[in-house]
């Protein structure tokens, strides 16, 4: 995977905007300050490149970024986002529920939860539904580093237990420390090759 010459492509609202389907897809979703850009960056290896949560205009948006030809990473808004109305909450489900749903081009979803924290009913709904309609998807708990080693496996179980998970489904990762990382990457780069 070129991961160094990641770069930018656009950002969707609707799926209008959605760039023409061409190469395959992984698409990064979870909660609001989960964690998602930081684990985007570090898998790219590119401080900057995604923008954190303090800019709440773009993470409301599909956020394409191109990897040469190979393939794009898609950053999903972030779900929870507690500022945003009912409405526009509703609209951007519906937008994000179709792309998940309809992308051809989409081969697999990474689902991040954090590690120390209980899952939500977000999360487990995430889950179930990415099973129901038969998209591939990979469990990453981030965040680690902030857990001693024996804690972590210990959070995780209950993580596991939670979205009914086994162990070797999902990855402990942590992008302050790059805990993980080879392993995401080489999951990516499997469903990119499937
Ligand atoms: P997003 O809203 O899901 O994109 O979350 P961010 O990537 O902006 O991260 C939210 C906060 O968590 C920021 O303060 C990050 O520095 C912090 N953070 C993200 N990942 C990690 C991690 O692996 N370890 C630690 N210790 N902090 C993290």
């Amino acid at each position: 995977l070129p991961l160094e010459q990641a770069r930018f492509l656009l950002s969707a609202h609707t799926l209008a905007q959605l760039p023409p389907a061409g190469v395959p897809e992984i698409a990064f979703a979870g909660r609001s300050n989960v964690g998602k850009s930081s684990l985007i960056n570090r898998l790219l290896g590119r401080k900057g490149l995604v923008q954190a949560s303090s800019r709440p205009g773009k993470t409301r948006c599909l956020n394409f970024f191109a990897l040469a030809d190979s393939a794009y990473f898609v950053d999903l808004p972030g779900y929870g986002y507690a500022q945003v109305s009912l409405a526009e909450r509703r609209h951007w489900g519906e937008v994000v529920a179709a792309y998940v749903e309809k992308r051809s081009t989409l081969v697999a979803v990474v689902v991040i939860c954090d590690l120390r924290h209980e899952l939500k009913r977000h999360d487990f709904e995430l889950v179930a539904w990415l099973r129901h309609i038969g998209r591939p998807y990979i469990v990453v708990y981030t965040k680690a580093d902030k857990l001693g080693r024996s804690q972590q496996e210990r959070h995780a179980a209950i993580l596991d237990a939670g979205l009914n998970i086994g162990r070797e489904e999902r990855i402990l990762f942590s992008a302050q420390t790059g805990q993980g990382r080879d392993a995401l990457l080489a999951q990516v780069q499997a469903r990119l090759a499937a």
